[in-house]
């Protein structure tokens, strides 16, 4: 007989259920190892780390998905509110976090 594990919480489950893609993009968010300006800028890669969207702040991934300006109607969309903390995104589903960053177009 299998050995029962107790059930996973929801977000490790559902962090399970991405695609391979969809858990790369995820976790470069989640290190900042991932092509958003700031870490580009880090290496070497961009000339500076302003923001594509606003121009108004360094584009890091808390800029992305908690306060751009210039993104505030697709988090209204993807979050139901314009500006969240990075609390708010951490209670948020991974689904929903990789589905509003592609449609930013960013990475
Ligand atoms: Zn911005």
């Amino acid at each position: 007989m299998l050995k029962q594990y107790p059930p996973l919480p929801k977000r490790a489950k559902e962090m399970l259920s991405l695609s391979k893609e969809e858990l790369r993009i995820l976790t470069g968010l989640l290190t900042g190892h991932c092509s958003l300006k700031y870490h580009l800028n880090i290496m070497g890669l961009a000339e500076n780390s302003t923001c594509r969207l606003c121009n108004e702040a360094p584009e890091t991934a808390e800029h992305i998905l908690c306060k751009c300006e210039a993104a505030s109607h697709k988090r209204l969309k993807y979050f139901s509110r314009m500006i969240q903390t990075p609390e708010e995104v951490q209670e948020t589903s991974p689904k929903r976090i990789v589905g509003y960053i592609k449609s930013l177009e960013l990475l």
